[in-house]
């Protein structure tokens, strides 16, 4: 039995293929496994849990499914879904946990974050997550219509595209110091995380200590995860860790 990590899905209408393969794996899953962490921007686009749209309906009932059917369902929000709540919870079956968390795999303790919180190093960035993560502007936000939301979403995303061209891609990568002080802060030598769409497994030491960060792909071409169980761990795709399709 062992844990499957995903992240960075951004299941949309637009994109048939991410989100076929998603639902045929909800459908299916492999015997061994006993949970699921989705750690964030599972949906490109959740305007709140009232936000209904394809392809959020579908998605919800699959994870339900899974559920139901015993496993364990764990999400972090991403900084595309950061609206996930308590409906969603309601709905799937999920619990959604704070960033970061710790959580024990196989007895060993491991850092999980979406990864957005670890860019330091743009400043713009983090502004912007700090007034979108804020209860009260949530509520000011989640108070309108959900076509108003739906526009207002649509012209800070034309924003935030054109912004991240401008940018240099090092600055849209996690923080070094950044990712030293979260491991420090709760104790641990392994984090898992997703975000930048960069997938590796980065070894590196901290305070004299091996310390590993692995960082999960989106969906984009394939579908990236990380499978930990007893024997260890192995990122690819779901067809490399065995799960053909
Ligand atoms: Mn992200």
């Amino acid at each position: 039995m062992g844990c499957l990590f995903v992240s960075d899905l951004h299941l949309s209408s637009a994109r048939p293929e991410p989100l076929d393969r998603f639902l045929a794996f909800l459908r299916r899953p492999p015997r061994q496994l006993r949970t699921l962490y989705v750690l964030g921007d599972l949906f490109d686009q959740w305007l709140g849990d009232d936000d209904d749209s394809a392809p959020h309906p579908r998605v919800v009932a699959g994870l339900s499914g899974l559920s139901r059917n015993g496993t364990a369902c764990f999400a972090l929000r991403g900084n595309h879904d950061f609206l996930l709540g308590a409906g969603f919870e309601a709905a799937t079956g999920c619990r959604l946990l704070p960033d970061p968390s710790v959580v024990h795999v196989s007895g060993t303790p491991v850092l999980l974050s979406h990864g957005d919180a670890l860019c330091t190093d743009d400043v713009e960035y983090q502004q912007w997550r700090s007034y979108s993560r804020d209860q009260s502007n949530q509520r000011a936000f989640l108070d309108l219509s959900l076509e108003t939301r739906s526009a207002q979403a649509a012209q800070l995303r034309r924003h935030a595209d054109l912004r991240v061209q401008l940018k240099p891609q090092d600055i849209m990568d996690v923080s070094p110091s950044a990712v030293s002080e979260a491991l420090r802060a709760h104790g641990v030598h392994h984090l898992v995380h997703g975000h930048t769409h960069r997938p590796a497994i980065h070894r590196t030491t901290l305070d004299g200590t091996p310390a590993t960060r692995i960082v999960l792909g989106d969906w984009y071409a394939k579908e990236t995860a990380l499978w930990w169980d007893q024997d260890g761990y192995q990122l690819g795709s779901l067809e490399e860790l065995g799960w053909g399709k």
